[in-house]
């Protein structure tokens, strides 16, 4: 195993370093007052200083459960797991599948990536297209592993969305072979015209469909959940137990606090994809103006733009000379099993200025 890039990366760029690196939210939008009076009339509650039960406090699990529900996902607080992010959700599903083959999207997320790899799940990328993974690739390798994990909704890295009718083929081909979907989806309340279905929906009894108020409230409250069937939940509970008892309890009575005005947090959500919406489009045109000869596709949602140069360029190579110009972005083979250098990039949009991000741009055309 290696350390994370991305990780590395934010330990070693300083203050002046323009970052299209990290995955980071702005902090321009957390809700800070906010979330001051929810902890002020949280840390009222005794409840809040003892232990708590394994699977989480009831209140949130309601709320999460409530919001599935009313998107036409029926859900009951029995069918959520709170988990210590959702990166946590990944490596408990990780220990549970330990040793097995799994089928994952090419590109695909770092952090998931290194959690399968530390718990020996052999890992089979299929390639992902713009409206999501190749079907027919998929179906082949998933008849094999019966095990999947997909970011169907403004992928990290490469921002991609399935389309309605890969979200339908995929669930049939999950049905069709018995097998379980891992669905990871921390970023589907940041679209920009409109949320998608989860594939989850149509697989009750076949899947995990993981979420996390990371990029929705704040990453450093570490609560995500896992969505499931009750009988796979309860199959779950050993490990959770055994990490961390709980997640922690003072986050989680925050949170339920915070989400007890529904229109408050609506509101919130808006503000964050006007302004995400607003940044992605900036990027995107400045690319377009200063280094055209990186092709991207405008995201549509979430927090990242992918694109590629020609065959040729090493982006990896290129990254070491952008961190001496001071800007920085993660190279596309960091997210491939098999990391032999490639012409990708991803860049995160939503944690720079406009100014910055023009600047930042400028800097990597003139390594280039
Ligand atoms: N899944 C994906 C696809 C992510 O991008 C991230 C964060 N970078 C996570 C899971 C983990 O998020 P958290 O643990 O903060 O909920």
């Amino acid at each position: 195993m290696k350390r994370s890039f991305i990780r590395e990366i934010l330990e070693a760029i300083d203050e002046e370093t323009i970052s299209f690196a990290g995955g980071l939210p702005s902090e321009k939008l957390f809700p800070r007052d906010d979330l001051k009076v929810a902890t002020l009339t949280a840390l009222d509650n005794p409840k809040i200083y003892q232990y708590g039960i394994s699977n989480g406090i009831n209140e949130l699990r309601e709320q999460i459960a409530s919001r599935y529900t009313k998107e036409g996902f029926p859900t009951t607080k029995d069918n959520i797991l709170i988990t210590t992010g959702s990166q946590q959700a990944m490596y408990i599903l990780a220990k549970f599948f330990e040793n097995k083959d799994i089928t994952i999207e090419e590109p695909s997320y770092l952090g998931a990536m290194n959690i399968f790899r530390l718990n020996h799940l052999n890992m089979f990328g299929v390639k992902l297209e713009d409206d999501g993974i190749n079907v027919e690739e998929f179906e082949k390798s998933f008849k094999e592993t019966k095990l999947a994990y997909l970011i169907p909704d403004f992928q990290n890295p490469s921002a991609t969305t399935y389309c309605d009718e890969k979200r339908e083929e995929i669930a049939k081909i999950v049905k069709k072979y018995d097998g379980i979907l891992i669905e990871d989806s921390p970023y589907s309340e940041l679209f920009f015209d409109k949320k998608n279905i989860a594939i989850s929906s149509k697989l009750p009894k076949n899947s995990f469909h993981l979420g996390s108020f990371s990029k929705t409230l704040v990453p450093s409250l570490r609560i995500g959940w896992i969505r499931a069937d009750e009988e796979l939940l309860k199959s779950l509970m050993i490990i959770k137990e055994s990490i961390d008892l709980h997640s922690c309890g003072i986050s989680q009575y925050i949170l339920a606090e915070y989400l007890k005005d529904e229109e408050k947090y609506e509101r919130h959500l808006q503000e964050i994809r006007d302004d995400y919406a607003k940044k992605a489009n900036y990027f995107s045109e400045q690319l377009n103006k200063i280094m055209p000869e990186f092709k991207h596709q405008k995201p549509k949602g979430g927090m990242f733009l992918y694109g590629s140069f020609e065959e040729g360029i090493d982006t990896f190579a290129l990254v070491q000379e952008c961190l001496k110009k001071k800007v920085v972005f993660v190279p596309g083979n960091q997210f491939y099993i098999d990391k032999v250098p490639n012409p990708e990039i991803r860049f995160n949009y939503t944690h720079s200025n406009f100014e910055q991000i023009e600047k930042g741009i400028k800097l990597i055309k003139s390594c280039l």
